[in-house]
């Protein structure tokens, strides 16, 4: 999605570690028009595949999941955070996830009561890394007996493992921004192939 790359190129920031700040406009300040943009695309490119819910991990992840929630015209889920899963059993689904940037490991837990059996999921979140969260999010609609319908990141850091790991597990895996390589002299995206409109 140009528009996406060309506001990272504006306004993100290349930290140490791999890591990529996009405050301005992505997950502290939000930039709501870019947002609905980001929500259609996701719509378009998932329109086949049947999504009946959005689920995503609090609290970066709510902004395009709910863009792209909306365009779908399907409801939200927000897994929330826990630093562990000491809730009632049975009436939460969890999964333990390790964190990229804060590097330590979290339960996110899901209210057994908002995804079923009948649900195809779009797990929708603001990066893909290690694929650690979209994992933790696909053991559990595994857990609910639902399916996955997708995985749609806005950024992919393609030189990091995650978008590899999703596609071995034959998950349909969109990014709208696909970064190759990134330093402090620059960011390198994936070519798109031509017609596709991302
Ligand atoms: P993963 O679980 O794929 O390793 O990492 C994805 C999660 O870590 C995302 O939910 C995102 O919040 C966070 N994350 C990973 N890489 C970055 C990054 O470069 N910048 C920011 N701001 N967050 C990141």
């Amino acid at each position: 999605m140009k528009e996406l790359e060309d506001r990272i190129r504006r306004d993100g920031r290349v930290l140490a570690g791999g890591i990529l700040k996009v405050d301005d406009f992505l997950n502290v300040r939000i930039d709501p028009v870019l947002m609905d943009h980001i929500g259609k695309e996701f719509a378009r490119l998932f329109e086949k595949d049947k999504v009946t819910m959005v689920l995503t991990i609090e609290a970066s992840g709510i902004a395009p999941a709910y863009s792209t929630a909306l365009a779908l015209d399907v409801p939200l889920v927000f897994a929330k955070k826990a630093r562990s899963a000491n809730l009632g059993q049975g009436d939460v689904y969890s999964a333990r996830v390790r964190s990229f940037t804060y590097g330590r490991d979290y339960d996110i837990l899901v209210p057994s009561r908002f995804i079923t059996s009948a649900d195809r999921v779009l797990i929708i979140d603001d990066f893909l890394a290690n694929g650690f969260a979209a994992r933790g999010l696909n053991e559990i609609i595994h857990e609910a007996g639902a399916e996955t319908a997708g995985v749609g990141v806005c950024i992919a850091k393609c030189f990091q493992p995650g978008m590899k790991l999703l596609e071995e597990e034959c998950l349909h895996v969109e990014a709208l921004a696909a970064i190759e390589a990134m330093d402090e002299n620059g960011i390198v995206f994936r070519e798109m192939k031509s017609g596709e409109e991302k």
